[in-house]
């Protein structure tokens, strides 16, 4: 995600680092350095003249800071206005005050809408509420299908014209299912009965900007009133994003844009822009094809991913999801009395892998920019082997490691497909994990900074 930006920004910005006074000159050539990175991006010119103005004047200006370093000063405030033009604070959906919340998916075909349903409506379940979803695409060959296979994916109902018959199956409410706007009508009164407390939209694109396809969004979004429409845009798309992202915001307007597409390697500098151009926040991003590919845009963590500063929010976020806080404590407590088994060990690691590829993971970590290199060694593969080899223990052997002699590690060898170095090697760092954390966590609890009970 916008890792070429990110490269040439931080490395514009380590250029300055150990100088302890910056001249005018200094500051000067970091702002070109960093104007060319942003639109090499694709970032829009009108958003970039206006974000080098702002860093030049505050890095000329009296901005000083007895913590800071020039250079982290300057670091300090590329970042903040990079979150400025990223929208500032995060958004988040608007609730109907009486349910339900009619959230309406409008953007050109391709762009990722009926995916983003399916992904919404999981999130939206995932925090209690009880969406559904309405096939209102009536346009493309098989959209309607694709809804609904996206819908039973996610766990989550989907309203649909069923071909060739009226709204709501049986003909009852006489409807044209060829009608957009009546089947989103439709859509709506059907959530209402069930007591679906969210209701999302899905309508067609084009290929290209429209005065139909605007129009019908537009019937569709006077028709149900919906609490939030959100833009949806491929930031694959290059510099056409800002100028698809106005003919929408004057064409059908929208509450707020979903970005998608933020895995690819796309600059997609232009997404960046949309928030600047158009006024609209930012609120979600999505980054693969699969339902959980997807996250709440954060403006603030984003910006500081992208000058490598890490998302360690992001990272924090993402354990707390998959931390299970009782195995934590009955393993803290083992810990501290040396008891640490391989299982134990084998647990933990599956906890952390829960929370998706390792690189990801240390991507996020601060630094990690730099050590990228270094990083691509701590690879899932090499997690693969350990699991095997714990694997190929018997509990009595993951119970009690000191068990493991020259025969047995012979055994678990062959049996995980590696070699008895191998073998050597996890045994060996485990006891001297083992030893250190019972130490460590010996230490902290001598110093008082434990509130355990024993
Ligand atoms: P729609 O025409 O706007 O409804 O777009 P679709 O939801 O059908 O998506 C078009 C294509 O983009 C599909 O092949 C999706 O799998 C793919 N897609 C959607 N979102 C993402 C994303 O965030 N990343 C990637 N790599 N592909 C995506």
């Amino acid at each position: 995600m916008f890792e070429s930006l990110s490269d040439r920004l931080t490395g514009a910005l380590k250029d300055l680092r150990g100088k302890g006074r910056l001249t005018d000159s200094d500051i000067d050539a970091t702002a070109r350095e960093i104007r060319l990175a942003l639109l090499d991006a694709d970032v829009s010119l009108p958003v970039v003249r206006t974000f080098i103005a702002n860093v030049k004047e505050r890095a000329k200006g009296s901005e000083v800071s007895a913590a800071l370093n020039p250079a982290q000063q300057i670091v300090k405030i590329v970042n903040e206005e990079l979150v400025g033009i990223l929208g500032g604070e995060t958004r988040r959906i608007q609730l109907a005050k009486t349910p339900p919340t009619v959230i309406m998916l409008a953007g050109l075909q391709g762009a990722g809408k009926t995916t983003l349903a399916g992904k919404l409506s999981k999130w939206l379940a995932g925090q209690g509420h009880t969406p559904m979803l309405v096939a209102c695409d009536l346009q493309r060959p098989g959209a309607v299908q694709q809804l609904q296979i996206v819908g039973e994916r996610a766990g989550v109902p989907v309203f649909a014209p069923h071909p060739g018959t009226s709204v709501g199956g049986e003909g009852t409410l006489g409807v044209s299912s060829g009608d957009p706007v009546a089947v989103a009508q439709a859509g709506v009164a059907e959530a209402k009965t069930r007591q679906h407390d969210v209701v999302i939209i899905d309508t067609a694109g084009r290929l290209g900007i429209d005065a139909e396809l605007m129009r019908q969004a537009s019937d569709i979004r006077d028709a149900t009133s919906p609490d939030e429409v959100l833009f949806v845009l491929d930031a694959m798309i290059g510099q056409d994003a800002v100028s698809t992202a106005q003919a929408f915001a004057e064409g059908v307007d929208f509450t707020g844009v979903v970005l998608t597409k933020l895995d690819g390697d796309a600059r997609g500098g232009a997404a960046l822009s949309v928030r600047e151009i158009t006024g609209r926040p930012i609120m979600f991003a999505s980054t693969g094809e699969k339902l959980e590919d997807f996250d709440v845009f954060h403006p603030d963590r984003m910006a500081s991913r992208i000058l490598g500063m890490g998302d360690v929010l992001s990272l924090i976020e993402q354990a707390e999801q998959h931390f299970d806080a009782e195995e934590a404590e009955r393993t803290a407590a083992k810990i501290s009395q040396g008891e640490l088994t391989l299982d134990d060990f084998l647990q933990q690691m599956l906890m952390i892998r829960k929370m998706g590829p390792i690189g990801n993971l240390l991507g996020m970590l601060p630094g990690a920019g730099d050590m990228k290199d270094a990083l691509s060694q701590v690879d899932d593969r090499q997690l693969d082997k350990i699991q095997a080899i714990i694997r190929g223990m018997t509990p009595a052997e993951r119970d009690n490691p000191k068990i493991i002699n020259a025969s047995r590690r012979i055994r678990i060898a062959k049996g995980s497909g590696v070699t008895v170095t191998d073998v050597n090697q996890l045994v060996d760092r485990f006891f001297a994990a083992r030893k250190m954390m019972s130490q460590m966590s010996g230490r902290m609890m001598g110093m008082g900074g434990g509130n355990r009970k024993n």
